[in-house]
């Protein structure tokens, strides 16, 4: 078992995963009032695939990603659209699971929806009111901001650059313009509510995270995490929260992943600037789309462009040509440093660029040995980001290749016709021809 090292957001420091007993993860997940977005892929791929490495290396890993489906947002969408706000988070939630159960990487251990926690909901609230952190007015709670001396800590920011982003909504009930709800009493055209002590109403968004985080991992979790963009005021509250009421830290180390990038000049999907999961996954395949996704570390932020999802396909179509030339079993010892190095990267930060870069130097050296080499330990890198597939044989044309080849169909659509010719010849570099059949394009390999 390596010591895995993580940068933790609060000291800004590498912190050990404490090695005695389960590693708690919590990652905040979806607010479900739309189909998901590319950019919500990577918190899910970055914490399925940390816990999928830290269970190889012998931890007890148990991963929680919630799915916030009482929120302002799907009353806002769920108004616009019509449909009763609790019919639409269960049909995007189906989405969700949908979409991510595509990119092959299994679910997480528990998947709570704030909706089916409200009870614990309602309590840790009674007890920041009792405690003095938080106060009640007209049906609404608020947090008392300035009661907990350290906040600010978390996102290291100062009083004058916290905005709690609820806008007018509260301002005239609110001790102080920091604070921030806990608890929104029932307003006119919600369709939703529960009882509580200060009348029907539904939880703040915070709040539901720490509470479903303590009933399931205990305060003190190991690792909570996120995408950096919800470190304020989402973290920076859920720490406020839970360190009122219990007196201790809710997590030992927070974890933030960088966002994507997307090229705002070219959003047309013409230019393969897909921005919802399940077209990204039509549009490239889930190898590609997990090879993307690895080629950055997780803290930095990832542009998402179509150069970044070709290189990421010509990678997995490396991998496959690799896997040809490769025989079942063991790998030549002296291979072995570089194997070692890859689960070295991920243990220094989980850095999956640079554990990549392992696993071309590996099929590299591999390369140059005359005869057949047992695939073993490329298997073993592979396994950690879900891409062992990549080493089986196919009876089909690659999925890469598939997607190529619809693109290609798209471009001639659209006449871009130097595109089509381009992406033909793409593919055939790769060995299979288009064939323009009644059913459309079929892949065969070239002769
Ligand atoms: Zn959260």
């Amino acid at each position: 078992m390596r010591e895995v090292r993580i940068k933790d957001t609060l000291s800004g420091e590498p912190a050990s995963i404490d090695a005695g007993g389960e590693v708690g993860i919590y990652a905040c997940g979806p607010t479900v009032y739309s189909r998901i977005h590319i950019g919500n892929a990577r918190p899910f791929v970055v914490f399925s695939l940390l816990a999928r490495f830290l269970r190889s290396e012998g931890y007890d890993v148990k991963l929680v990603v919630n799915v916030t489906d009482v929120n302002d947002k799907i009353y806002a969408a769920a108004r616009a659209a019509g449909v009763p706000s609790e019919e639409l988070a269960r049909e995007m939630t189906a989405h969700y699971v949908a979409d991510t159960e595509r990119l092959g990487l299994g679910r997480p251990d528990h998947e709570p929806l704030a909706s089916e926690y409200i009870e614990p909901i309602v309590a840790l609230i009674a007890d920041l009111v009792e405690r003095g952190h938080a106060y009640a007015v007209d049906g609404d709670v608020y947090f008392r901001v300035r009661s907990l001396p350290g906040y600010g800590e978390l996102s290291h920011r100062t009083i004058d650059q916290m905005d709690q982003g609820e806008g007018v909504e509260g301002a005239d009930r609110k001790e102080d313009p920091l604070d921030f709800a806990l608890w929104k009493g029932e307003k006119e055209g919600e369709d939703t509510s529960w009882p509580s002590p200060w009348g029907p109403g539904r939880p703040g968004w915070h709040i539901e995270c720490s509470a479903m985080a303590e009933e399931l991992l205990g305060v003190e979790l190991d690792i909570h995490g996120g995408g950096v963009d919800l470190l304020f005021p989402h973290h920076e509250n859920e720490a406020a929260q839970t360190l009122g009421a219990r007196g201790k830290p809710l997590a030992r180390l927070w974890m933030h992943n960088g966002m994507l990038q997307l090229a705002a000049e070219k959003m047309s999907k013409s230019e393969g600037n897909i921005r919802g999961l399940g077209e990204a996954l039509d549009e490239v395949g889930r190898d590609a789309l997990l090879m993307y996704f690895v080629a950055g570390h997780y803290r930095q932020p990832i542009a998402y462009t179509r150069e970044r999802l070709d290189a990421a396909a010509a990678s997995a179509r490396r991998i496959r040509d690799a896997a040809r030339r490769l025989q079942p079993g063991d790998s030549p010892e002296d291979l072995a440093p570089l194997r070692d190095a890859f689960f070295d990267a991920l243990a220094d930060d989980f850095n999956t660029a640079e554990a990549l870069a392992r696993v071309f130097d590996w099929i590299r050296e591999a390369n140059r040995r005359e005869g057949p080499v047992g695939d073993a330990q490329l298997r073993e890198m592979l396994e950690i980001f879900a891409l062992d597939n990549l080493l089986e044989a196919e009876e089909g044309p690659p999925e890469e290749l598939v997607a190529l080849a619809r693109q290609r169909t798209e471009a001639r659509a659209r006449k871009d016709f130097a595109e089509a010719d381009r992406l033909r010849d793409e593919v055939r570099a790769a060995g299979w021809e288009i064939r323009d059949g009644s059913e459309g394009p079929e892949l065969v390999p070239v002769a």
